[in-house]
């Protein structure tokens, strides 16, 4: 090595070794510095967070002062009320709350208490009842004055004009669904289940959803999802494409395929069957799939060994 070379190494591990102090110089400040702004922060927080405590604490014990204030307030003015009073004033109460109830009729539409004798719901143009809310708690076979909006008699357990008018406006609804059924799905049968609560909804262009409700019952849920497949069989669907299941069922109607499908009938709830209905939807494989035959063995091993 010439003289030139070896200044030249050592300058240049001179600077190497100078870079590298500096490099450790300049971590060793900064992990100070990280060291002492996280200390900063830690104790800003503290501080904010025992101030928030001790705001906290004010307005809690502010609000216990206010309570405890009431509370004496109502205790001075009830302390010379006695027991028979205290009757007294709650029937009273009752009574008034009863005559404010007479005439009074809730449409079973929107849940408007109307008074008077309007035959339409003001809010919303529904029929009203005849029979007022008292109207409707009261008896018919023992006579029994029930509370508002009760559905059994709680004196003999007969079925109040509340429930039967709640039941019957709940009909005259699903009716109107099925009626509309025509206009929306015309290729499929009306399932006319047997629950209650229907809704017939346009998810999309061409995919419906019908839905009902079967209170508590989810053996007749089952059931009518049941004999709902049978009456599409019965209308002409049937099992098509490469996986076949009763759970999907198709037909052509007008050169489209039209698919019910009841696998997800209960995906709402064992009471609350819904089938989707979707038109122009073939399956998988075609309306028409035929199974492919299996591959012939080539040639007939059993013949050409004996030829
Ligand atoms: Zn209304
Ligand atoms: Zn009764």
């Amino acid at each position: 090595m010439g003289l030139f070379d070896k200044v030249l190494k050592d300058v240049t591990k001179g600077l190497q070794d100078a870079a590298k102090a500096v490099e450790e110089e300049t971590k060793a400040v900064a992990d100070g510095l990280k060291d002492k702004a996280a200390e900063e922060a830690v104790s800003d927080a503290a501080d904010t967070v025992g101030k928030g405590a001790s705001d906290v604490m004010d307005d809690l014990k502010d609000a216990v002062d206010n309570m405890n204030a009431s509370i004496k307030e109502a205790d001075e003015a009830t302390k010379d009320i006695t027991p028979e009073q205290w009757e007294q004033a709650t029937s009273y109460l009752e009574s008034m709350a009863k005559d404010a109830l007479k005439g009074v009729r809730v449409c079973f539409e929107c849940d408007e208490p109307v008074k008077g004798d309007q035959k339409f719901c003001p809010k919303c143009g529904a029929e009203l009842p005849a029979e007022t809310v008292m109207e409707m708690a009261l008896c018919k076979k023992c006579s029994k004055q029930n509370d508002v909006g009760t559905d059994f008699c709680t004196g003999c357990g007969a079925k109040l004009p509340y429930k039967e008018y709640k039941e019957a406006f709940q009909r005259k609804k699903d009716d109107k669904v099925l009626e509309g059924w025509k206009d929306k799905i015309p290729q499929y049968p009306v399932w006319s289940c047997g629950g209650t609560d229907f809704e017939l909804t346009k998810l999309e262009e061409n995919r419906y959803f019908f839905g009902a409700w079967f209170e508590k019952d989810p053996e007749g849920a089952e059931a009518a999802v049941e004999k709902y497949r049978a009456v599409l069989k019965e209308n002409g669907f049937r099992t098509a494409g490469e996986y076949p299941s009763d759970e999907h069922l198709y037909k052509m109607v007008d050169g489209i395929c039209c698919h019910a499908d009841t696998e997800h009938c209960f995906d709402g709830g064992a009471d609350s069957p819904g089938v989707y209905f979707m038109i122009d939807d073939e399956p998988r494989g075609g309306f028409n799939y035929v199974k492919p035959e299996p591959k012939k063995k080539s040639g007939d091993l059993f013949g050409k060994l004996f030829k």
